[in-house]
Order: C-alpha cells, then sequence, then structure tokens
C-alpha cells in the first residue's frame, strides 16, 4: 500500500548518512488533499514545510481560473489561457508531492483511509480502484450545480462550471447563428434557435448575458447580419432582482442597462420544467404558467454539495446539510485530523453568548466578579479574533470605543469608572451574534482558505511545542492558529460593452469604463502563474483589434 512509501523513503535516507542504526528517521507526516480548485491550489502554493509529505487526488489535473469562465463562452478569452497545469505549481516546490488523477470516492475517518477511482483512462477495468492512507486529510472538492430536482434541467440545460462547459457553450453559441442561417428555415424557427434563456440572476448568470450581448453587438451584427433581429436574451430570476448579493446601485444599474441592451429580465419567474423545446415558468404574483420555445439555456442559479460530500456527512452525522461544517479552524467538526475548505465546507462559527460566562472569567483578572473599563480593553482584541461578529457589530453600530458600549449597558447615568457584573457584560454583547453571517461561495474566500491552511501546517511543529498560542480564547479543544479570518477584498460584476461595476470595502461602489479596466488589472495580476496571465492578456488585445474567434 502507498502508505509504506514514506517509510521506504526514511530507510534509504537513513542509509545514505551512513547510519546503521534501528532508530528510523521519523516518518513523514502523510496529508492528501483532494481538489485541484481554489481552495487546494492556494494550499499547495503556499505550503513550504518539507516535513511533510503530499498526496493530492483530484479528477482534474489542471486548475481553472474560474472567473474567466464566463469569457471563454463567447470567444473573448481561450480556454488554454485559463488553466495552468497542477505539475507545474509542484514541480516548483521544496516538499514531496506527487498527483494522481483520480476521484475521491469514500472517505473512511475511523481507519484513516480514503477511496478512489482513476479518471485517467477507462481502460484500466479493474485496476481503477485504489485507497490511500492519510495522517491529515484536507476535503477541498468544491460543489456542483444544484437543480433543485428540476425536471428537464440535467437533460436540456447547459451549466457553466467547468472549461468543458464553457467550451461547449461556445461551441453551441456559435452553432446556433450557423443553424439560424440556413436558408430553409422559417421566421418562427429562426427565432426559435436564437432565443438564449439564462436561468438565475446571480453574477455567472449576469455576466454570461451581458458576454452574449456583446457578442451579438460586436461580431453577429457583422458576421451573420441576417439573423441579427431574430435574436432574444431572457434571462429569468426567481427572486425580486437580480444581483442580489450586490450593493442596491449595482442592482439598479444592472437592471436599468440590461433593460435598454433589450435583454429580457424577467423577475419572480420560477422555471417549473425544461423539455427539449419549451421551458416553464411560473410568475410569482399570480402562479401563472408560461410555456416558452427556446434554443438554448445555461441554467445558474447556484450550488449544492457532492455526492461524495452528502455521503460522507451522512456518515459522521451532519445528515442534511448544504455544506461540511467545522470549526474556525477548518476541522470537520469532530475531527482533530481532516480539514475542509472553499466551496464543499461552511464554518459553525461560535456564538459569544454560548460561552460568555468563560470570556467573563477570563477577562475578570482579579476575580473580583466585576469588570472594569481596563479589564474588558485587554481582552477585547482577543475576543474580537475569536468571535469576528463582535468587531463587525462595533462597526454597524459605530461604537468609537468600549466606554460608549459599556455606558450602554449600565444605562445615562454612567461614569468612566464603569465595573460590569456577568449580567450586564451578557446585555453589552447580547446584540453580537446577530452579525454572524455565512462567508460566501467564492473563490475569493478558498484562497485565502488555502493561505491559512498551508500557514497553519507551515508552522505546525513550532506550534505544537508552544500549544497555548496565541488567542486566548479557544472555546472547547486543543487549537494551536489564531482561528480563520476572511478579509473582504471587494466584488466585481462585468455587466457587458466595457463596463464592470465594482464594490470595494467599505461599500465604495464605482460602476463603468473605469472600474472595467479595474476589473482587467486586477484579474490580470490574479493569474497564477506569468504563463497564463500573458496567454489571458494577449487574448485580450487579439479581442480588440480582430474581434472575436467564431470558428465552432
Ligand atoms: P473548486 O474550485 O470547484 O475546486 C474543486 C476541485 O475538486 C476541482 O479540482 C475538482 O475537480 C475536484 N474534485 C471534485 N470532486 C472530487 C472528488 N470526488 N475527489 C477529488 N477531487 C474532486 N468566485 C469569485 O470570488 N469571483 C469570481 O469572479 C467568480 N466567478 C466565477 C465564475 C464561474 C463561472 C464559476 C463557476 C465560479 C465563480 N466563482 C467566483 C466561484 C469560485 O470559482 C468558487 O467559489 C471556487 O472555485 C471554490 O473553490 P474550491 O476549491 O472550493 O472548489
Ligand atoms: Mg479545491
Ligand atoms: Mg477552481
Ligand atoms: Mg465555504
Ligand atoms: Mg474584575
Amino acid at each position: 500500500s502507498r502508505g509504506h512509501i514514506a517509510h521506504a523513503d526514511a530507510i534509504t535516507s537513513n542509509g545514505a548518512h551512513g547510519i546503521a542504526s534501528s532508530e528510523a528517521v521519523p516518518k513523514k507526516k502523510k496529508v492528501v488533499l483532494l481538489g485541484t480548485g481554489w481552495a487546494g491550489m492556494s494550499f499547495l502554493k503556499d505550503l513550504n514545510n518539507p516535513s511533510y509529505e503530499v498526496e493530492v487526488v483530484s479528477p482534474r489535473n489542471f486548475f481553472v481560473f474560474t472567473p474567466l469562465l464566463p469569457s471563454v463562452t463567447c470567444g473573448k478569452v481561450e480556454a488554454r489561457s485559463i488553466v495552468e497545469p497542477i505539475r507545474n505549481i509542484i514541480r516548483k516546490k521544496n516538499v514531496d508531492i506527487s498527483f494522481s488523477e483520480a476521484e475521491c470516492v469514500k472517505i473512511d475517518p475511523q481507519n484513516k483511509k480514503i477511496y478512489c477511482r482513476a479518471t485517467v483512462n477507462s481502460k484500466l477495468k479493474g485496476e481503477e480502484e485504489f485507497a490511500v492512507d492519510y495522517d491529515y486529510l484536507i476535503i477541498a472538492v468544491g460543489a456542483q450545480v444544484n437543480t433543485f430536482n428540476t425536471p428537464g434541467v440535467e437533460q436540456n440545460c447547459h451549466f457553466l462550471k467547468e472549461v468543458e462547459d464553457a467550451q461547449k457553450i461556445r461551441k453551441n453559441v456559435i452553432e446556433s447563428f450557423e443553424k439560424a442561417s440556413l436558408p430553409n428555415l422559417s421566421d418562427e424557427e429562426r427565432k426559435k434557435i436564437l432565443h438564449f434563456v439564462i436561468v438565475g440572476g446571480g453574477p455567472t448568470g449576469v455576466e454570461f448575458a451581458a458576454e452574449l450581448y456583446d457578442f451579438v453587438n460586436e461580431d453577429v451584427v457583422k458576421l451573420y447580419p441576417k439573423v441579427r433581429e431574430f435574436v432574444k436574451i431572457t434571462l429569468l430570476e426567481a427572486t425580486d432582482h437580480i444581483l442580489n448579493m450586490f450593493d442596491k446601485r449595482i442592482t439598479n444599474f444592472a437592471e436599468g442597462k440590461f433593460g435598454r441592451d433589450g435583454i429580457d429580465v424577467k423577475l419572480g419567474s420560477m422555471v417549473t420544467k425544461i423539455d427539449d423545446n419549451e421551458i416553464s415558468t411560473k410568475a410569482r404574483g399570480n402562479g401563472n404558467t408560461t410555456n416558452t420555445p427556446y434554443g438554448m439555456v445555461l441554467w445558474s442559479t447556484g450550488i449544492g454539495p457532492r455526492p461524495l460530500i452528502k455521503e460522507f456527512m451522512k456518515q459522521i452525522g451532519q445528515g442534511n446539510r448544504r455544506a461540511l461544517a467545522t470549526d474556525e479552524w477548518l476541522r470537520v467538526e469532530g475531527f482533530d485530523t481532516i480539514y475542509a475548505l472553499g466551496d464543499c465546507a461552511t464554518i459553525n462559527q461560535r456564538k459569544v453568548m454560548e460561552d460568555i460566562s468563560e470570556i467573563f472569567k477570563k477577562a475578570d483578572k482579579d476575580e473580583s466578579g466585576t469588570l472594569t473599563v481596563k479589564e474588558f480593553q485587554e481582552i477585547i482584541d482577543d475576543i474580537c479574533e475569536r468571535y469576528p461578529q463582535v468587531e463587525l457589530y462595533l462597526k454597524s453600530k459605530q461604537v468609537r470605543n468600549i466606554v460608549d458600549l459599556l455606558k450602554e449597558a449600565k444605562g445615562d447615568a454612567a461614569k468612566e469608572s464603569i465595573e460590569l457584573n456577568i449580567e450586564e457584560f451578557k446585555s453589552a454583547l447580547s446584540q453580537v451574534d446577530s452579525q454572524m453571517k455565512n462567508l460566501p461561495a467564492t473563490a475569493q474566500v478558498a484562497n485565502q482558505q488555502g493561505a491559512y491552511l498551508a500557514k497553519c501546517f507551515n508552522r505546525m511543529e513550532e506550534c505544537e511545542k508552544n500549544p497555548e498560542g496565541p488567542a486566548r480564547f479557544r472555546g472547547t479543544g486543543r487549537h494551536r492558529f489564531h482561528p480563520f479570518r476572511y478579509r473582504h477584498l471587494g466584488q466585481f460584476a462585468p455587466l457587458g460593452g466595457e463596463q464592470t461595476a465594482a464594490q470595494l470595502p467599505g461599500d465604495w461602489v464605482s460602476i463603468g469604463h473605469s472600474s472595467q479596466w479595474l476589473w482587467y488589472s486586477v484579474y490580470a495580476s490574479k493569474q497564477v502563474s506569468w504563463r497564463t496571465r500573458a496567454l489571458v492578456v494577449s487574448d485580450w488585445v487579439r479581442r480588440f483589434i480582430f474581434g472575436r474567434d467564431t470558428s465552432g
């Protein structure tokens, strides 16, 4: 079994030093990483502790820069420009890393073993299954498209999750224009073929609609002028607005722009069924059902857990959750050696109110039974670190300093020499837990989590020697590191016509051509390698000069 490989290595290196002793060099700890997406790639890039042996298992031997996937659908960027072979990343490392192109199909936490199925070659019949032992398991398998079991979606819709999806969409878009240009069709048929429907008004759906609109306006008018008038783009959104997760100003601008462009945005519109000719929707207000003929549908309504994760959650008693629950150190609840991050996981943030007595006791250094302003001030940074909701709360209330917060708890008559008893302390913090939010399923979160976990592994021994670590509020268990903290750097929504909406921290909103340039520069700088950066930038330049490549 693969578990012995590390041991064999240890013996060889002993021999090389000419030490004939039975005392073996300590066996390298084996880390198994599942997934080569944002979370996995970021972990690999930042890991630099050679005392681990890492085995990466993923059905994909490359990383995909997903924010540029929508650009691939209409040929603004080439597929190969946004992928980076994983072996390019690992060959540059000082850590012993191997890769297996396979899918993990089962996790056995009792025996610290995973079961895999190779995806390399279907001719490997009978040899495609293998098991891998681990000391630490890192689960970063991402999520899959959620169809909400809507009939006909699997069979008739495009998804936009993988590179192959984007390539299929591109081919289908171009073929639609070729097909609609054939001489023997009625106008009705042309209309149907060129009716593009997008289900879901989130960032991906909106960006695809914008890409498609630009493609029609900039290239189709020149290349397929006779069919331009038959093109229709419809965006179906079940709630009241598109781009819900963005600032109102961005939502309004996007809805306005799409309206002027002639993109038919249907809000409050639930898709109930899709057959091979028609898409059925139910209007939220009056419940009326409409059947509309379509040529192509992109389904982009959010994500759900992969079968492996569903199965694993069942196994470990996490039941019907939408993602694996971890603590703030990204460890799967109840398991010391299994980590989960990115889209397949959510952090189960601890509530202040659950630990309030313990916090009070630690803060009350002189054991007087009351808390002075000084005692409170000394502990507040640690509280904010352990419970990020406290910081959000202080910000949201614009409490300038702790004294204000304490005064509030004590009532107006309070002076600077406030002391709080436990009940007053509780009431001062009673609202903070309402600020808790799940982190979004984004590349930004996955990327930061991967980097955080790599740092933990880089410093593991150091921290084991000093198990108390820097953070004073540990809740339960032996936590050795600062908990994971997310730093939101902002969000883009490309809206087409060289205009992008940007929402930066502090609710700074900018919409238009200048943010489009910000978008170009941020996405160029975020590329994982100089190779993909050069490819992406030259694709952009090529498109400016020559237009899109429309050979399907
Ligand atoms: P993924 O990146 O999905 O990686 C999962 C990895 O696990 C893959 O390598 C997969 O092959 C592998 N895997 C799957 N099953 C198994 C298995 N059984 N065993 C082993 N390995 C497995 N986020 C942003 O922040 N900004 C954006 O602009 C943005 N745009 C996006 C546009 C599109 C079209 C899409 C689809 C997503 C976009 N996102 C964006 C979201 C972002 O891509 C995800 O949040 C991010 O990819 C999550 O990272 P992950 O590592 O958890 O999962
Ligand atoms: Mg990953
Ligand atoms: Mg990815
Ligand atoms: Mg997550
Ligand atoms: Mg005291």
